[in-house]
């Protein structure tokens, strides 16, 4: 009989610097996070933390891992092929091909990880007894792009990965986004449909109240159409605040996420998780532990 420790670390959250990032235009991404992640996280006080030791019976299977500490989640924007663009180009960064994509698919696949919904990070993370699985990875799409579903959605359901779309709301009418059939397809598959606000606006120029809307309507939407919670959401631009991350807070919302190339980390701030922009460049042995 084994006595195993858990730390049950309540979703607190203390307010950080006003720091607002932006990525358009903006630097390459590892030139664009000088300062630790865990630098400016969320320092979690003795008073935050609650232990629980959790008395195993012989007749429960003990846990083959630990729950992980980090977990890389990773951002795809286009999976189209490219059209010549040169490599500093913001269409260029935004596109991985429907090759290279499926390539990325299958080296996850082959080396054991897992893909997990949001949910499951955070319970990875702060849920206590769940340990989720031995190399979990969270794979993410922005924008409403049809080539998500055209060209995405097969590669994932080929290795059963589950992913991620974060959803512009009121782009679901406009014909060159994902329709509500689309996206009713992908909720049916096990996606995860979560908010990338209403109007894909830079959260951090807008006032109260059209910020609150942003936020709140475009969670309503998606849970009315995925019939599922709404409570992640990706900054447009990845541009937020300490009063942008408060909104999205009050506003339900658990995780807020960011562009920066490193596995989201346990004691980092939820509200800036970080997320590893993917092109046809990236060396997934570098950026993937
Ligand atoms: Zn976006």
């Amino acid at each position: 009989m084994r006595r195993v420790l858990f730390l049950l670390l309540p979703l607190l959250f203390a307010a950080c610097t006003a720091r607002v990032v932006q990525d358009q235009p903006a630097p390459a991404p590892a030139e664009r996070q000088p300062a630790a992640q865990i630098q400016d996280a969320t320092i979690l006080t003795e008073d935050s933390l609650v232990a629980e030791e959790l008395q195993q019976d012989g007749n429960t299977a003990e846990p083959q891992h630990l729950p992980a500490e980090r977990i890389p989640v990773l951002v795809y924007h286009h999976i189209r092929e490219h059209q010549g663009w040169h490599k500093s180009t913001w269409s260029w960064k935004m596109t991985v091909s429907p090759t290279v994509f499926a390539q990325h698919m299958q080296w996850l696949a082959d080396r054991g990880y897992t893909a997990v919904d949001l949910d499951t990070l955070v319970r990875i993370f702060y849920g206590g007894e769940e340990t989720g699985p031995a190399k979990p990875v969270v794979i993410t799409f922005d924008d409403n792009n049809p080539n998500t579903y055209e060209n995405g959605l097969p590669a994932l359901l080929e290795h059963g990965h589950i992913a991620v779309f974060y959803l512009v709301a009121n782009r679901m009418e406009n014909p060159a986004f994902l329709s509500k059939e689309h996206i009713r397809d992908l909720a049916a598959h096990g996606m995860d449909i979560q908010s990338h606000t209403m109007t894909h606006a830079n959260l951090t120029t807008l006032g109260r109240e059209r910020l609150q809307w942003e936020l709140t309507e475009s969670k309503r939407m998606l849970e009315e159409l995925s019939n599922r919670p709404v409570r992640h959401v990706s900054y447009p631009l990845t541009a937020h605040s300490a009063i942008v991350r408060e909104a999205a807070r009050q506003a339900g919302y658990v995780t807020g996420s960011i562009m920066d190339p490193r596995p989201a980390h346990r004691q980092g701030d939820l509200m800036k998780l970080p997320r590893i922009m993917m092109t046809d460049d990236t060396d997934l042995e570098a950026v993937l532990p």
